[in-house]
């Protein structure tokens, strides 16, 4: 269905030639413009009504006309099929990183859909380019960084210009280039290749992650900086070892840091759920949290003078862990973790 605002007839001329109908509305104006697509600015051939709504903006009221406190203008736009599925793969790309999603909240479709239409404007498919390099939270985290600035600039929302008419045909010349440039440095981001990275040396920082003791987390160099997270003070008698009289400095691994955000502090809660996620296993629904996984468990904080371990919990014996685990597993405590499951 075209919804090409048509014009109007009226045979009491004056009244309609002066633009209001015979209730006193203001008619839609007469050769209205077809209705453009509120991201690339393209006419589509067809008009989905359910894609089209009306943008209000708001004109900064001009200091010669103190009497007029506000001004706007309505204009009706919609989306093309190419924008729609672009949306919906922003929207399919919140559902798979739920924990960005919950970072971005309400405006996180926005964004990202903005961000990826950078990509759209200079003629890169963005399902292409997601496909192959956006796969971690941190890399979606990436593309919202790099894109979302310079894809918000050429939406056509943005400028509502009667410029162009075919897809992106509105896009300032500036605009592209800013668009190419971030696109290029996303490109540059992702073919780094990760390298095993220590935690920062820092303000007396012990060095592993403070919970499975892990000392080095295979990442690219620009997320050296990031991967770590802040700096944090543990209590080792709170994690299983003996109390001290100073707490200790150190940083947590992205893994510990979940467990650690699940269960409100670091403390014992936090290093068995973390060791059961490393050893693929879950607390049951609605189990009472008293997994008894031995009375040698702790974190390796709580081990004094303990080296990094070169892959996590490599301070403990995970060899009668398994065989405890299998035990709690036929009593149903504990069940393994499904694929794909969030933790
Ligand atoms: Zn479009
Ligand atoms: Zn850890």
């Amino acid at each position: 269905m075209s919804m090409t605002i048509s014009r109007i007839h009226d045979d009491r001329g004056a009244q309609a030639n002066a633009g209001l109908g015979p209730d006193g509305r203001v008619l839609p104006e007469a050769d209205a413009e077809p209705l453009r697509c509120r991201g690339c600015g393209a006419s589509p051939r067809w008009v989905d009504p359910a894609r089209t709504e009306t943008l209000r903006r708001y004109a900064v009221p001009h200091s010669a006309r103190p009497d007029v406190h506000a001004v706007w203008r309505d204009t009706t736009v919609t989306r093309c099929d190419s924008c729609a599925d672009r949306r919906e793969l922003a929207a399919e790309l919140l559902a798979e990183h739920p924990r960005v999603a919950r970072g971005l909240g309400p405006v996180g479709l926005d964004q990202l859909d903005a961000a990826l239409a950078a990509l759209d404007a200079i003629g890169l498919r963005p399902r292409k380019v997601v496909g192959s390099l956006v796969v971690s939270d941190e890399e979606v985290r990436e593309l919202l960084a790099v894109l979302r600035d310079p894809g918000a600039a050429v939406l056509w929302s943005e400028s509502l210009t009667s410029k162009g008419g075919g897809r992106w045909a509105h896009v300032e010349r500036e605009d592209r280039a800013a668009a190419k440039a971030a696109c290029r440095q996303l490109v540059h981001l992702n073919v780094e290749t990760p390298a095993p990275c220590a935690p920062p040396s820092r303000d007396g920082a012990l060095t592993a992650c403070l919970l499975c003791g892990v000392g080095a987390l295979r990442v690219k160099r620009h997320e050296a900086e990031s991967v770590w997270g802040a700096l944090r003070r543990v209590q080792p008698g709170t994690l299983g070892g003996a109390l001290r009289p100073e707490p200790v400095a150190g940083f947590l691994c992205p893994e510990c840091r979940v467990a650690v955000e699940h269960e409100g502090a670091p403390g014992m809660g936090a290093v068995r759920r973390a060791l059961l996620w490393s050893l693929g296993r879950v607390k049951e629904s609605g189990g009472r949290w008293h997994v008894k996984l031995g009375s040698n468990i702790r974190a390796w904080a709580a081990v004094p003078g303990a080296e990094p371990n070169s892959t996590p919990w490599g301070h403990l014996d995970l060899a009668s862990l398994r065989v405890s685990l299998a035990d709690l597993e036929r009593r149903g405590v504990v069940r393994p973790l499904r694929p794909g499951e969030s933790r």
